[in-house]
């Protein structure tokens, strides 16, 4: 009895992924037929060359943001060092999270390294701008 109400509860959860509808045959059997199986797998390799393209984005960003916090920040007032990661090519566009600071001015980051928006420039994040302690998106309530 118990073997059967298990078995009915699996069959009930048995659908294709692509398409939700009910699928017949073995248990293990993950999509209703080809049509449905490759349309899946387009999907998911697009969602994952994105989430790449979107990652290396990010990288270099973060990259750019502590070479400019590293070595080039005394060099440039606020507006040439904007003009200097857009030049190297920084993506504004591209971000992880926000910060609050404690004089009301936002951080934005990329992963542990991030900027200050100051008028037309910019002021690269520093630890004395950490809120809390923590570096995660969670410190935005
Ligand atoms: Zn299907």
């Amino acid at each position: 009895m118990w073997f059967f109400i298990g078995d009915m509860f699996r069959i009930k959860s048995h659908r294709c992924k692509e398409c939700g509808d009910r699928l017949n045959g073995r248990c293990d059997k993950l999509f209703c037929d080809d049509v449905c199986r490759v349309r899946h797998h387009r999907k998911s390799n697009s969602l994952h060359a994105l989430k790449r393209g979107v990652d290396r984005v990010l990288q270099r960003n973060r990259s750019l943001l502590l070479a400019l916090r590293k070595s080039t920040y005394a060099k440039y007032n606020p507006e040439d060092r904007a003009f200097w990661l857009r030049q190297q090519g920084f993506d504004f566009n591209f971000h992880t999270h926000v910060l609050s600071l404690q004089d009301g001015r936002m951080a934005i980051m990329c992963y542990d390294e991030g900027y200050v928006l100051d008028g037309d420039g910019i002021l690269p994040w520093s630890d004395s701008c950490r809120l809390n302690g923590s570096l995660a998106p969670s410190t935005l309530s």
